[in-house]
């Protein structure tokens, strides 16, 4: 299994645990971008956001429903967060593993910079 979202959901790579249930984990980035950066991913392997066409729109829902719980819990929920979801190379995805990032705990700025 070389997919480390995948190793870290196994237990195998540590990670400082935000929120877990059945279906998702969420954890911090390990390069975190803005004071709050929580990373959300399914438990189960889909590589990218594309791959949300084919799966349990259960399954989607549970996702953007953690999304809701981390925000809550790492207190940002009331002031404001971003939710970032990079798909693919000109997406700038880097790890092959569906993942949401949350940012927040400062003014985000625009939403794109060139
Ligand atoms: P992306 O560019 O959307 O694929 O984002 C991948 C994110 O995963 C980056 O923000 C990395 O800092 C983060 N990341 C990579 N390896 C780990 C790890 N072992 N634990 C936590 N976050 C990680």
């Amino acid at each position: 299994m070389d997919c480390i979202f995948c190793r870290i959901v196994q237990g195998e790579i540590p990670c400082k645990e935000v929120y877990r249930d059945e279906h998702v984990l969420a954890f911090k980035d390990i390069h975190p971008k803005a004071p709050v950066h929580t990373l959300v991913v399914p438990r189960k392997h889909i590589p990218d956001a594309n791959g949300l066409a084919g799966v349990d729109p259960v399954l989607a829902a549970r996702l953007l429903s953690a999304l809701a719980k981390v925000a809550e819990i790492e207190g940002v929920a009331e002031k404001g967060y971003r939710v970032i979801l990079n798909c693919g190379p000109e997406g700038g995805q880097e790890v092959g593993h569906l993942h949401f990032h949350v940012l927040g705990g400062r003014p985000m700025g625009p939403m794109v910079c060139r």
